[in-house]
């Protein structure tokens, strides 16, 4: 296990721990208190309490499953996605009481969206892929305008621009660059894709993950040399290797 991983894992089990921990308070309380509304608002809590404990330990049982390659049904995939997506901000919020690197868990968060999507099997067509790629790509000397229109890139070399261009044509799928989550979401509502290959820094990928809950993302780190939005890169390999998988053309 990577140390990313072994982080989220603490994250995960520290998680229960305060759970577990406010359980036994409130069965303090409940034998101390006499008056019934307090024992019955304290039942109520105890019980929510065990359904949360019960699927964070049910979560990691089936991360588990998942990092042996273990299948798990379509429906179990849906209700993980879905749940996954109510305990990140608790996540972030333990990682940052107990001052672990959030990017590390943003890291392995993504990483645990691309692997459910694998277990998914989807297979679309390239007019339903739209890979969404971050402002911050373009070479910022570069004065040609590709926000609007990607193909206004000049394809120079400078930046990996002109490779993900490249890649477009081969696969004919479209490519959209955005400055924002806002205008990301507008991409989205505008070309209706059926599946999504996005390349952002952890924190957006992370919140886009979460935003963008009903189509698949399969999301790709970019890697910044020069800081944080600044002429950042990425790996192209791994947007193709993503087009190919969504095609099936592995
Ligand atoms: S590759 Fe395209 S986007 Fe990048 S610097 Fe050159 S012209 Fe600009």
């Amino acid at each position: 296990m990577r140390k990313d991983e072994k982080r989220f894992l603490f994250i995960l089990i520290a998680i229960v721990a305060i759970l577990v921990t406010i359980s036994m308070i409130s069965v303090f309380f409940l034998f101390l208190e006499s008056i019934y509304v307090m024992r019955f608002l304290l039942i109520v809590f105890l019980f929510a309490l065990s359904i949360l404990i019960i699927t964070i330990i049910w979560i990691i049982f089936m991360l588990y499953r998942i990092s042996s390659n273990k299948e798990i049904s379509s429906k179990k995939y849906k209700f993980l996605r879905r749940i996954l997506g109510v305990v990140y901000p608790f996540l972030i919020l333990i990682s940052k009481l107990f001052k672990v690197d959030i990017d590390s868990i943003r890291r392995v968060y993504g990483k645990i969206n691309n692997i459910l999507i694998k277990t998914k099997n989807i297979r679309v067509s390239n007019e339903e892929i739209l890979v969404l790629l971050p402002h911050c790509l373009q070479d910022s000397k570069c004065e040609h305008k590709i926000t609007n229109e990607i193909r206004n890139c000049k394809m120079c070399g400078k930046c990996d621009i002109k490779d993900i261009v490249n890649l477009s044509n081969k696969y004919n799928v479209d490519v959209a660059v955005a400055t924002g989550g806002t205008l990301a979401r507008e991409w989205i509502k505008k070309k209706k894709p059926k599946a999504i290959i996005a390349v952002a820094c952890e924190r957006d990928l992370a919140s886009g993950i979460n935003d963008v809950k009903v189509i698949p993302v399969i999301g790709i780190f970019n890697e910044r040399p020069n800081g944080p939005c600044f002429n950042t890169k990425v790996d192209v390999k791994k947007i193709e290797e993503a087009i190919k998988y969504l095609l099936k053309e592995e």
